[in-house]
């Protein structure tokens, strides 16, 4: 019987599942997933987590808690750096001692440290040291192992680059479809003018940021991404920046962040702002007691205000609820159409 492997989904799931599920299963290891994110695996992570953790912590020791018992490994690799530089955040860092010392019983746990350096993304490295880890050690098959999982990768990217939510992205790879666009997904667009060129008013483009994990867990974000479409705007995230727009943002900056999800958010929002007229408000999603947001937070605020486009900030905790957040979604929207019906009859004038 093939050996199993459970992947939580939360924390860098959203970034790098298929380079990791790709692997795993080209190594011949049966591949089981935690159950989407729901109230229950909320509470286990509360109960299993220390109190002043952010809320995206207790909900990976909740998804753990919901693999524990059904698997023969888990997956929780300590991401360093994948840039040799930015490091993540210091609980990523720490993930597999706080989960490892949480109380309960684990199964093994692989927490190969993935770590890029001036001269080397390290992925080969880490991916070598994760198949050591389980016991393969055919260079042969690490390497072909390897090359699929990294093209799979690149795939991914390239539809959460057209706007693909990643969890359709993860359907889409599982259902074969490699190197095509599909409908609901669009091209990217950059510095246009509001509307849609023809005339018409476009939907709203809002940019909505902030880390994968906060914006793409329906449960976590109180689906707030499906919100933004339903009220007819058109949501733009880190993931639809190209790593060259945001290594270009990245020099106005005199010094950036220390960690690499608040880069991403960072240099995404300096790249949206600094083109007119691609977005017409800004939506920050952060966890209550997240460190570098303190510091993200108020540094695109000030961008936002510079560039003199509205923001929203949107704090999620444990007791964050949908009638909330639905409503600060829906006073934002209605004034962003207000400014725009405004501008309109300006320039008609
Ligand atoms: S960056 Fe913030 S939200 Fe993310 S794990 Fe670290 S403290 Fe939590």
């Amino acid at each position: 019987m093939a050996v199993v492997v459970g992947i939580p989904q939360a924390l860098s799931f959203y970034s790098y599942y298929p380079l990791w599920k790709t692997y795993l299963e080209n190594l011949g290891v049966q591949v089981v997933l935690s159950t989407s994110t729901n109230r229950e695996i909320l509470e286990w992570g509360i109960r299993n987590t220390v109190t002043d953790a952010c809320i995206p912590i207790k909900i990976m020791h909740g998804h753990v808690m919901d693999l524990k018992d059904r698997v023969d490994y888990l997956f929780l690799p300590r991401l360093v750096s994948v840039d040799g530089r930015a490091t993540f955040c210091p609980k990523f860092l720490g993930l597999p001692e706080m989960v490892r010392f949480a109380g309960e019983e684990l199964p093994e746990i692989i927490d190969s440290p993935l770590e890029a350096t001036r001269f080397s993304d390290g992925i080969f490295a880490f991916l070598s040291d994760v198949a050591r880890r389980l016991g393969i050690r055919s260079l042969l098959k690490q390497t072909a192992a390897a090359r699929r999982a990294r093209r799979v990768q690149r795939e991914y990217e390239k539809l959460l680059f057209s706007g693909v939510h990643p969890l359709r992205a993860q359907e889409l790879l599982d259902a074969g479809v490699i190197g095509v666009i599909p409908d609901g997904g669009r091209r990217r667009h950059g510095g246009a003018a509001v509307g849609n060129g023809s005339g018409e008013p476009g939907p709203l483009r809002v940019a909505l940021l902030g880390y994968p994990y906060m914006l793409y867990d329906p449960f976590l974000s109180s689906n707030l991404y499906q919100r933004l479409k339903d009220m007819g705007t058109e949501p733009i995230t880190p993931e639809q920046i190209t790593p060259r727009e945001m290594q270009q943002a990245s020099k106005i900056l005199p010094q950036n962040f220390f960690w690499h999800y608040s880069n991403r958010v960072s240099w995404s929002c300096l790249h949206i702002l600094n083109n007119p007229n691609m977005v017409e408000g800004v939506i920050h999603v952060t966890a209550f007691a997240c460190g570098p947001d303190a510091m993200v937070d108020k540094f695109m605020e000030l961008q936002a205000k510079r560039a003199q486009v509205p923001y929203l900030t949107i704090t999620i905790d444990e007791h964050t609820g949908v009638g909330g957040i639905q409503t600060r979604l829906e006073a934002f929207v209605d004034m962003l159409w207000d400014r725009r019906d405004n501008w309109q009859e300006e320039v008609k004038r």
